[in-house]
């Protein structure tokens, strides 16, 4: 792998805040709810936030899995809080959102994998803020359709659920997810409804070579999937799985219009894309906003 430290400049970001950001940024401080944005450190939140998205992860904060990228933590989960869905609609009324997405760790633990709070958390945001999108990205149920169908049946504006990783890497990257598995839950998904758009997300710079990166956007056109992002995978301490390669922009750019040729709807592509980068563009691109 790369050197922890080394990164090229492409990837050192300028830190603009802008009016909207800092009101909300006040806003959030004091509050028991964390957004993944903050949690995750992510370098879109100024952008995100002030155009109103936001991400919230709902059914706790301990995951059942522990895949070689992600630092949400692994062990034992707590107690479902159900209180959660509509603290989470909450701080998004409170936020003034117009997209907001929710995520979830995965529970294999529970037999509906957590698929009942996401239902209840977009009744509840729904709720309080009718026009705004609402956006779940989800974990693979470990299969279980029905829980799918409970998601869907709430009606979420966009269904996302990200493979990751190319075929080959399946193993290594991920903890239990397969890349099969995801890619017919993207297919369920568009049976169950056909008018729900569906989204997923691949992170490069693993290992995968470009070749393998076109395959898998073939794969997931191949089962209809809608939108597509991609982004480079930055490694996010040294214990977690090391970056072969940085990416370059211009190549980023490549896979967009590849991406856009192959029949998407929306391609997002670039160093700093993460799954909900400019989701409010593709809120407003499934006419939903
Ligand atoms: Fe938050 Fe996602 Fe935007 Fe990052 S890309 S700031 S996690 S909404
Ligand atoms: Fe992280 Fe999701 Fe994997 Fe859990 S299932 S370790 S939250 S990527």
């Amino acid at each position: 792998g790369l050197k922890f430290e080394r990164k090229p400049d492409w990837l050192k970001i300028k830190l603009t805040t802008g009016e909207n950001f800092t009101e909300i940024k006040n806003m959030m401080r004091g509050k028991t709810l964390h957004t993944v944005c903050e949690e995750a450190k992510c370098p879109n939140i100024f952008e995100c936030w002030s155009h109103g998205t936001a991400t919230f992860m709902i059914n706790g904060k301990i995951c059942t899995r522990a895949c070689r990228f992600c630092a949400v933590n692994t062990g034992l989960p707590t107690e479902l809080d159900l209180a959660e869905p509509e603290n989470v609609a909450e701080a998004a009324e409170k936020m003034g959102l117009q997209h907001a997405v929710v995520t979830a760790v995965a529970r294999d633990d529970l037999q509906d994998g957590g698929a009942s709070l996401f239902a209840a958390t977009i009744h509840a945001i729904r709720k309080r803020l009718p026009l705004c999108s609402v956006e779940v990205l989800i974990p693979d149920f470990q299969g279980n359709w029905d829980a799918l169908r409970t998601v869907l049946d709430a009606n979420p504006q966009i269904l996302n659920h990200n493979i990751e990783t190319v075929e080959r890497l399946s193993d290594r990257v991920r903890s239990k997810a397969t890349y099969r598995r995801s890619l017919e839950l993207l297919e369920t998904s568009k049976q169950i409804n056909p008018t729900i758009p569906t989204k997923s997300s691949i992170m490069i710079g693993v290992g995968e070579t470009a070749e393998e990166i076109r395959q898998t956007m073939r794969d997931l056109r191949a089962v209809g999937v809608n939108i597509v992002t991609i982004g480079q995978y930055l490694q996010p301490t040294r214990r977690h799985l090391s970056v072969e390669k940085y990416w370059h922009p211009d190549e980023f750019a490549r896979f967009k219009e590849e991406g856009m040729e192959m029949g998407f709807d929306h391609v997002e592509s670039g160093p700093l894309v993460r799954s909900s980068y400019r989701a409010h563009e593709q809120g407003q691109l499934a006419g939903h906003v």
